[in-house]
């Protein structure tokens, strides 16, 4: 038998339910706040994300799903969806008539990590992005859009971690002072970290080993390195937080290593999902735009991982996958016939009908029915057809009453309408 490759996953009907109904949730929520769903492509071509991610990050080291097309191109299975929107705002001057620009995407993405629970090859996010304002405004409003999608899915335990990673006007800097102290801790460091701290020393302050982490404490804090303008920028972000009675803590820890990641950075943490705690993940990326050949342009966004939001959100809820409105027990060709037309037309309605299409028992039938959990059955059989009228079964109260045949389609679309009230 042929199965899914390693860390890939199939998500089934029992399941999926539940991925849909935090997809409706989110884009209700984002298409509140004025956001707009963009479309992108799976594949890219490489270079893409080589220099929208960096070249000095695990993702383009050795995570990304690259190969030549048949005529040679190097392309790539996206491994996020940030590059993608920003290349689409660029190729189609999406910024000509009105800079600012809101968009969301939900899809999937691919990463060759190593499989572990929480952590896929292909994995699910869902994308927000703002493009033109530069105001700290719109990233506290993102984190509150955040937070209100968790709430309105019950996820408890979260709590969002903040940072700013300044500008390239004083990261600089802070980098020297992360290069000093990296140079007189380089013995503690593990040989990720030893190359980290030459080409990509922030990248050494999110390394999870814990000799690097017991090496780093005492590490300078970006935070007291930031000019003004960074200074000003966290503060009105700190504060539109708090007057929207936000909770977050700072954590100068949290870094994205390279030059296009401005300002602004957060991470939403669970204590429920083990090992893999982050739910989500954003912040600003003020200089993308311009190094991906577009205008000079600010931006920020976030990225929340759909499968550990979904064994969040399952956790806290028992899986009801509805049965089908009605059953229809049918015995002989006659009644079979009846019984389709009836399926189909109230398929079209809306109003969810199975039958059996082959030739069973009615005992058989109705442990189907119970199986399959259906509201009510109804039996159409010989004598049935004989007097005109069906039988009608309410499976919950064991009531019956019988219906003449040609008024069997919108008793049931009625009662199935009340029953949903
Ligand atoms: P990132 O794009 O790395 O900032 O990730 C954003 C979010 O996507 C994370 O907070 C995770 O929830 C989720 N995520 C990232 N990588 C994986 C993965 N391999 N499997 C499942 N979820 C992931």
């Amino acid at each position: 038998m042929i199965q899914l490759i390693r860390g890939f996953r199939d998500i089934l009907p029992g399941e999926v339910e539940l991925w849909q109904r935090i997809e409706a949730t989110a884009r209700d929520l984002f298409e509140g706040f004025g956001y707009r769903e963009i479309r992108i492509p799976v594949m890219e071509r490489t270079e893409l994300f080589a220099r929208s991610i960096g070249e000095q990050t695990d993702i383009v080291e050795k995570e990304m799903y690259t190969f030549p097309d048949r005529k040679g191109e190097l392309i790539t299975l996206r491994p996020e969806a940030t590059a993608s929107i920003v290349r689409a705002y660029i190729q189609h001057r999406l910024y000509a008539q009105e800079p600012v620009r809101k968009f969301y995407t939900i899809g999937p993405m691919f990463r060759r990590e190593r499989p572990q629970k929480g952590r896929y090859r292909q994995f699910y996010q869902i994308n927000v992005e703002v493009f033109g304002v530069a105001s700290a405004l719109v990233d506290a409003q993102l984190i509150l859009m955040l937070v209100t999608l968790l709430e309105r899915l019950a996820v408890e335990d979260v709590h969002v971690h903040a940072n700013s990673l300044g500008c390239p006007a004083c990261r600089p800097d802070f980098r020297k002072a992360l290069s000093d102290y990296l140079a007189s801790r380089m013995d503690r460091l593990c040989s990720d970290c030893r190359r980290r701290s030459e080409k990509n020393p922030l990248r050494v302050l999110d390394c999870k080993v814990p000799d690097c982490r017991d090496a780093m404490t005492g590490a300078p804090a970006i935070t007291d390195h930031l000019c003004d303008d960074c200074r000003a920028h966290f503060d009105t972000f700190r504060r539109a937080l708090d007057e929207q009675k936000i909770g977050y803590v700072i954590d100068p820890r949290l870094v994205r290593g390279l030059d296009y990641y401005t300002r602004t950075t957060f991470e939403v943490q669970t204590g429920s999902l083990g090992a893999q705690s982050a739910v989500a993940g954003g912040g600003r990326y003020d200089g993308l735009v311009k190094a991906l050949g577009g205008p000079e342009m600010p931006a920020t966004g976030f990225a929340i991982g759909l499968d550990r939001l979904a064994e969040l959100v399952a956790a806290r809820s028992e899986g009801t996958a509805p049965g089908p409105d009605v059953f229809i027990a049918a015995l002989g060709d006659e009644s079979r016939r009846r019984a389709f037309g009836w399926v189909c037309e109230l398929g079209l309605d809306g109003v969810q009908a199975e039958m059996e299409y082959g030739d069973r028992s009615l005992k058989s039938q109705m442990k189907r029915a119970n199986r399959l959990k259906a509201r009510r059955v109804l039996i159409v059989g010989e004598n049935e057809l004989a007097a005109g009228r069906a039988v009608l079964r309410d499976m919950q109260t064991r009531e019956q009453q019988e219906i003449p045949l040609p008024a069997v389609v919108e008793e049931i679309k009625a009662l199935a309408a009340a029953s949903r009230d």
